[in-house]
Formats: C-alpha cells, structure tokens, sequence
C-alpha cells in the first residue's frame, strides 16, 4: 500500500471519544504514524503495540505487512473503539489484550508503540515502565519519547542492554484531543527511537 493512500486511511480512524489525562490518551496523528511504519521494517514480524488505544499503531503495523499483532490496553473504553477501528478495516491479524503493561510478557519479534510520557503526574514514569515491558518482549522495539528526554532514554536503554538511535524527529500535538485543552494545542517535539537488544 501506498504511503499515501496508508496515511489517509489512518487519518480517517475513530479517535478517543472522552481521553483520560491520567492515562495520558493522545492519539498518534495518522501521518505521524505512517512515518513511523515506513521508517520500521515490520513485515512477516509479529508486532506488539503497549497502549493501543484507539489502534491506529496496531492498524498501521497490519497495513504494513505485519504477520499478526497483539495491541495492549488497559482501558475497556479504547479498546472498544479499537475492536470498532479493526473491525470496520476487516483486518483479520489484530488481537486485543486487555490488559495493565505492567507485568505483560508476551512475546514479539517487534515493538510499535507510542507510550505515556510520564509527563502527567499520575503517569509519573509510566514511560519506564513501558520500556521495560518492552525490552522483556522483544528484540526490536520502535517507540516514541519527548525529545528532551533523549539522553535519559539512551542511558536508560543501555543499563538494560538495549542499543539506541533515533530515526526521526516529529512535532506532536500533545494536548490537542483534551477537551479542557481543546483551544491551547500545545506542540510537543517527540523522537522517534529504534532500541535493539546487543547481540
Ligand atoms: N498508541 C495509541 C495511544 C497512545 S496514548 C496511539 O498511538 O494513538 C497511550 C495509551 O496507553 C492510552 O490509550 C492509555 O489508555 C494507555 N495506557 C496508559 N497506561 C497503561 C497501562 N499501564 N497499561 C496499558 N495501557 C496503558
């Protein structure tokens, strides 16, 4: 598929309907996560997406080849609306755990995910523990992080035997999708990490 025709159709997924602050749901904008497919390679791999939200990862990553992918939520409302967003594309390879990533291990060739990033306080380290998820699951793991932590999630990465480097950097709309938020759409510069276990 065309990256075209790929961004336009994630562009088109339903979104949060009441996003919760504490759990810090801002949805990937489907350009954003068109980049991010095109830049991983996840065809034939089995994909695990943490947080999934509303899916557009899980979707991205099946449009793109993926062999099957598991998306992890821990709240039944995205989920729900999840379920709707696969359904609705027919896609047949996305399986929906819901589930706290917190004690999750299942096992991956890749990880696709656009965690919390802790800059909530009752999120407060929620990235971390995401990483950690992810580092237990999988070799390959592809992640967005806030550009002004790059240096915590290099060094972070490393002590758990994880090589670093960044693929890419985007403006992210951090607070768009928050009612309360809605007219101050706050800017958030986010990179774009591949980690991969040292050999
Ligand atoms: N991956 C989606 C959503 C990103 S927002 C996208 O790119 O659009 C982060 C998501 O992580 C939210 O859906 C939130 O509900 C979920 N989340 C937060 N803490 C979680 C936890 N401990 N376990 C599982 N999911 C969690």
């Amino acid at each position: 598929m065309g990256a075209r025709s790929l961004g336009i159709i994630l562009s088109s997924l339903e979104g949060f309907e009441n996003p919760k602050p504490e759990l810090e749901q801002w949805a990937t904008p489907g350009e954003i996560a068109e980049k991010m497919v095109s830049l991983a390679d996840l065809r034939d791999k089995k994909v695990l997406d943490l947080g999934a939200g509303t899916g557009i990862l899980s979707i991205a990553a099946s449009l793109s080849g993926a062999r099957s992918v598991v998306a992890v939520e821990i709240d039944p409302a995205s989920a729900k609306i999840l379920e709707r967003n696969v359904r609705k594309l027919g896609l047949e390879n996305i399986e929906t755990a819901e589930s706290d990533v917190a004690g999750y291990s299942g096992q991956a060739d890749a990880v696709l995910m656009n965690p919390p990033f802790g800059a909530q306080d009752a999120a407060r380290h929620a990235d971390r523990i995401f990483l950690e998820t992810a580092f237990r699951c999988a070799p390959e793991v592809f992640s967005l992080h806030l550009s002004k932590t790059r240096s915590f999630i290099s060094r972070f990465s490393g002590a758990r035997g994880f090589e670093d480097a960044v693929l890419g950097t985007f403006r992210f709309p951090l607070k768009a999708s928050f009612g309360f938020h809605r007219k101050e759409r706050k800017i958030e510069e986010v990179d774009y990490h591949r980690l991969w276990r040292r050999k």
